[in-house]
């Protein structure tokens, strides 16, 4: 069973042992955070604690036996909002204590790196590119449950410029989906600023800047830019950096397998664009369907998997992390070092 509670999405999942879902059932607060513009931590927390028993109801859907199957509990236990990832904490730990099995201490990062995993075994090494609301990395996959970060942003995350962008545009949170469907009919006729930094950093709160310039100076001149082209324009140069440096990546470190994961890979220009890279260098690509590149319980449970399999358990005392670190995790995490060692 894999449960998670990080952000605004409360879910629950069940995946088998050999990567199978066999339920995965999700409630999202987005509708409450809406009126704010983005996620309130307080009101998340309270939030999970309203959906996540009857979405545990849900998945039982019923049945008795569900206790009898279940082999572990995996749980989001960082990086995210401490309050909502203590929701879910306590209600895995409250799981496996009562059933008896193994709690499982899961990554969120690595997680939706898992999500391709979903779709068929991973073939190291691998790079991975994980864009999300709060991320932007590039990690090195050497081996099960061995990450390598070997870059990321240097300030907002790609997610977070799609919202703020959308903000700008007035169209509601979370403005990825929104500016996706926009740019669709629209022109990228705006050329706006690439920043390509040095080796595999990124940076995209110049380009969020520069768009509110943009409108702005357009504003003050009494010209009404199309928001559809403003919206293919933006997303035309964060495509164009992510394409750049991700694909530099794939041919210095020469891996042929590229998974894109988190909820900015649900974007279909950028599915489109690194799909036409990858075939050219003959480059595996795999992004996992848009249900699972946003926030899902499913790739929650694809990593308990994993977790069980090389013995990387968790006890009653596991704590909750704002911050937690892909790199060389789960070992760089003093938690799970100790208990190995111990
Ligand atoms: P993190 O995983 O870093 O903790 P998170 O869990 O909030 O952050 P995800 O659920 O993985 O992030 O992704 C949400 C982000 O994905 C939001 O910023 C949203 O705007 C963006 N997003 C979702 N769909 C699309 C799309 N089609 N195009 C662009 N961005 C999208
Ligand atoms: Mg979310
Ligand atoms: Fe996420």
């Amino acid at each position: 069973m894999g449960i998670e509670t990080s952000c605004d999405e409360t879910a629950v999942a069940l995946v088998d042992d050999t990567f199978s879902v066999r339920a995965s059932f999700l409630t999202s607060q987005m509708e409450r955070h809406a009126a704010y513009g983005g996620v309130v931590p307080e009101l998340a927390a309270r939030e999970h604690l309203v959906a996540i028993l009857p979405l545990l109801e849900q998945v039982a859907g019923g049945a008795a036996s569900l206790r009898k199957e279940v082999r572990a509990v995996a749980v989001t236990y960082g990086p995210g909002l401490v309050g909502a990832l203590h929701v879910g904490i306590a209600a895995a730990k409250a799981l496996a204590w009562a059933w008896d099995v193994p709690l499982l201490p899961v990554h969120h990062l690595a997680a939706h790196i898992y999500a391709a995993r979903l779709e068929g075994p991973f073939h190291y090494p691998f790079l991975a590119l994980l864009i999300s609301g709060g991320h932007t990395e590039l990690v090195l996959v050497e081996g099960p449950l061995a990450f390598r970060l070997l870059g990321a942003t240097r300030d907002d995350a790609v997610g977070e410029a799609y919202d703020k962008v959308a903000r700008l545009l007035g169209l509601p949170y979370p403005g990825g989906p929104e500016i996706d469907r926009l740019a669709q009919s629209g022109e990228a006729r705006y050329s706006f600023p690439r920043v390509v930094l040095e080796g595999y950093a990124f940076s995209f709160s110049g380009l969020k800047t520069h768009v509110r310039h943009f409108l702005e100076r357009a504003e003050a001149a009494g010209e009404s830019p199309r928001p559809e082209d403003v919206a293919a324009s933006f997303q035309a140069a964060v495509v164009d950096v992510l394409a750049e440096k991700t694909f530099r990546a794939v041919d210095e470190t020469g891996v042929r397998e590229l998974v894109v994961a988190g909820g900015v890979a649900a974007n279909s220009a950028l599915r489109r664009r690194f799909a036409r890279e990858a075939e050219a260098r003959g480059v595996r690509l795999r992004i996992p369907p848009p249900a699972y590149c946003t926030d899902n319980a499913a790739m929650v449970a694809a990593l308990g998997v994993e977790l069980l399999h090389a013995g990387i358990t968790a006890d009653l005392d596991l704590p909750a992390r704002a911050s937690l670190s892909l790199d060389g995790w789960p070992l760089s995490d003093p938690y799970l070092a100790d208990r190995v060692r111990g």
